[in-house]
């Protein structure tokens, strides 16, 4: 055949596909007339204080990709925690629709829906790539979906903190003893645990941390991982710094008001579900550049004992980190499904 002939030919087959894809498919959002002078002015507001780095500025950045990939008609204006309303209001503000858009992590919400817990972390379970196979691909963001149904509310991944350190302690520890009665600022499921295993909970908010163990008011604390420890300054409040074991990976989420998202045109979802999708990996992958330079730092330059937990303690820390979800478990349906669903992925 004449290469000019092919040509023609591939041409006409690829008009023929074009057509007939267009005609099959009445539900495409193409077919739909979209008012493409409507702009839509929505509010998030995040559980971050102003400026956090990573977490705030992806958040920023996520609101000005939405903006420009939709050509200006979907503008989000962002809130850092305590601006419009209190950081760890973020879903109820989302699900009331007092505002449109949240950012956060799902464990936050754990005195509401226990259940959220597994879409950002539990000790002991998946990492940021387990994660994200199970949310996109093995069922798990269809399951967080359905969980927050009754609160109007549709949650996305967007970003993570990736596998966060055990934390700051002032002295070694060497066995499950070394734990009893130790006053350590460690939140959620963790802290569940660690009272169990003898250990001390304090409630203490991000900016009182650095004080209390500064001053030996707590024995221990932990954070988030090297980057923003390091910029809270605990090394230079505690000696001993252990590799993770409540949180191996908080998924952040992102929360949309129900009715406000139905209420946009198709393009404008499917921009915001990839540009979700873009920032998820961003975020997360920023968390990993910057860890493990300030890993390096902390290990070089400051002369910081990092030291896993040993086996013993952690062994432990996982029994009791199953008992603790079982126990939940047996009492609570919801909480069961979610659980099941996560174990068996
Ligand atoms: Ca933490």
């Amino acid at each position: 055949m004449h290469l000019s002939v092919f040509i023609r030919r591939l041409a006409l087959l690829v008009s023929i596909a074009l057509l007939s894809a267009c005609g099959v498919d009445d539900s495409s959002p193409f077919s739909e007339e979209i008012d493409t002078s409507k702009v839509y002015r929505w509010k998030m507001v995040t559980a971050w204080p102003p400026g956090f780095p990573v977490l705030q500025e992806g958040a920023e950045r996520f609101a000005a990709n939405l903006e420009a990939m939709s050509n200006g008609r979907l503008k989000v204006k962002v809130f850092a925690g305590g601006e419009l309303i209190p950081a760890l209001q973020t879903f109820d503000a989302v699900s009331q629709g007092t505002v449109e858009m949240g950012h956060g992590s799902a464990y936050y919400w754990a005195g509401k829906v226990p259940e959220a817990q597994f879409f950002s972390t539990v000790p002991f379970g998946m990492t940021p790539r387990g994660m994200n196979a199970w949310l996109y691909h093995g069922g798990g963001l269809d399951l967080w979906r359905e969980v927050y149904q009754p609160y109007n509310v549709i949650p996305f991944p967007l970003g993570n903190t990736g596998i966060q350190m055990g934390g700051w302690f002032n002295k070694e520890i060497n066995s499950m003893a070394d734990l009893q009665g130790l006053k350590m600022r460690i939140p959620g499921l963790g802290g569940k645990v660690f009272a169990k295993a003898g250990g001390n909970p304090i409630l203490l908010a991000g900016s009182e941390v650095y004080t209390a163990l500064e001053r030996n008011t707590i024995d221990a604390t932990e954070w988030i991982a090297p980057y923003h420890d390091q910029r809270l300054g605990l090394h230079r409040a505690a000696n001993y710094y252990y590799p993770g074991w409540q949180e191996p990976g908080a998924v952040l989420e992102l929360s949309i008001n129900k009715r406000a998202w139905n209420l946009l045109p198709p393009d404008l979802q499917a921009i915001i579900e990839n540009a979700a999708k873009a920032e998820n990996l961003l975020m997360a992958s920023e968390m990993e550049q910057k860890n493990v330079v300030a890993l390096a730092e902390l290990r070089q330059r400051d002369d910081i004992n990092i030291v896993p937990f040993p086996a013993e303690v952690l062994n432990t820390l996982k029994q009791i980190t199953e008992q603790t979800l079982a126990d939940e478990a047996a009492q609570n349906p919801k909480f069961k499904r979610v659980h099941e669903a996560y174990k068996d992925f």
